[in-house]
């Protein structure tokens, strides 16, 4: 019995041997592709769109195309960093609306936090330097 499951084991990572394997975007494929499935006992037409998804997870994991799977990867990784830099920035400014302005530099379109009431001020971006003129 165990030599059979070591057998089975090692063929397994013989078949594996070159192929990209799991990876963030491939997980979070699965998620989605089981939600999708959850879902469409709700709202039938999400079958096909969650085979469809599962579908993608299993060819990356397969894939032996290991560079344009990490260019997946990576793109979907900056997608998610955006999404989270955003998301931070609205509880930032929800969080301080009573006591700071915010405002976008024109140079690097980078947000800057100044304090409220302080009338006419020089703001310069830390990232940029570039220096804009407000009332606040
Ligand atoms: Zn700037």
């Amino acid at each position: 019995m165990r030599n059979w499951l070591q057998t089975l084991a090692y063929r397994f990572q013989r078949f594996m041997c070159g192929r990209y394997g799991v990876d963030v975007l491939s997980k979070h494929l699965n998620i989605a592709a089981l939600v999708l499935v959850l879902l469409s006992l709700f709202v039938p037409f999400l079958y096909p769109l969650s085979l469809a998804v599962l579908a993608w997870s299993t060819f990356r994991v397969y894939s032996k195309n290991s560079y344009s799977r990490m260019r997946e990867r990576d793109a979907y990784l900056r997608f998610i960093y955006k999404l989270r830099k955003r998301k931070n920035l609205l509880k930032s400014r929800l969080r301080d609306r009573k006591t700071h302005r915010f405002y976008k530099c024109p140079g690097c379109r980078e947000y800057l936090r100044v304090p409220k009431g302080r009338g006419k001020v020089y703001i310069t971006c830390p990232k940029c330097r570039y220096e804009i003129v407000r009332k606040t």
